[in-house]
């Protein structure tokens, strides 16, 4: 797969198909292009006479040696991508099982990733499942009743689940595209994916929660 980057895309051009407007960004023909995906999209509106979208778009082609050789020298930048690594290390099973404290972020991905590579996670949370949680949240803000476990911070789901769920990183690893593939096949938006400012929202964030929970239950 190749990943073309800093496609500027007009506000008309949007409309258009990826193939298309990737084959006339490159000037290749439309049926070289077998298959295009948005990985990234941004708006640039420094010029407020040319606020554009400028894409990042995987295309799948026959030869992508060649593409990428007829490019070599151009000023426009693409890249040889291989999409299905898998980050997962097959072990032995382990003597004991492992235990995880807390599903927050780092305990769910740490559960999923565990139970993906073969083992069989014990995980253990403090507070309580999302939907009991949101009782007791309620209860706080409504009637300054705190239940020191499940609360804002502790509980299913971590210390953001009831933020509006944007999702912030400060690194840069190819990693969080998975992290981002995980929470999209439990129901978060597909334009997590590509946006450059993803954000999942509060009530599907509740929702992705609970069926990362489920998907490791089974
Ligand atoms: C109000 C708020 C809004 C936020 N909004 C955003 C946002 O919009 N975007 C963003 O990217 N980040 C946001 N964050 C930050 C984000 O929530 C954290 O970076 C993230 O939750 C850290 O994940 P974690 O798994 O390391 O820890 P936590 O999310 O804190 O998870 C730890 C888990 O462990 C459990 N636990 C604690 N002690 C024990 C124990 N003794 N036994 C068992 N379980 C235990 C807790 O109940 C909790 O579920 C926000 C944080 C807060 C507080």
């Amino acid at each position: 797969m190749l990943r073309i980057y800093n496609i500027p895309v007009s506000l008309d051009e949007k409309k258009e198909s990826l193939g298309k407007i990737v084959s006339k960004y490159l000037g290749l023909p439309k049926n070289k292009i077998k298959d295009a995906f948005l990985f990234k999209a941004s708006i640039d509106a420094r010029d407020k006479n040319n606020i554009h979208f400028v894409y990042c778009i995987d295309i799948i082609t026959d030869n992508e040696t060649k593409v990428l050789k007829k490019f070599n020298k151009s000023k426009k930048k693409i890249v040889l991508v291989k999409d299905n690594k898998s980050y997962i290390n097959k072990y032995k099973t382990l003597k004991t099982r492992p235990l995880v404290i807390g599903f927050g972020p780092a305990g769910m991905f740490a559960g999923l990733t565990l139970a993906k590579a073969g083992q069989n996670p014990i995980i253990i949370e403090r507070g309580n499942d999302v939907d009991k949680r949101k009782e007791q949240v309620y209860n706080f803000w409504n009637n300054r009743i705190l239940n020191v476990d499940s609360n804002v911070q502790f509980g299913e789901g971590g210390a953001g689940t009831f933020s509006d769920g944007k999702l912030n990183t400060g690194i840069n690893d190819e990693r969080c595209r998975q992290v981002l593939k995980e929470f999209v096949e439990a129901g978060a938006p597909k334009e997590i994916l590509y946006l450059a400012k993803p954000h999942i929202g509060t009530d599907n964030l509740h929702e992705v929660v609970k069926n990362i929970r489920k998907k490791l239950l089974h």
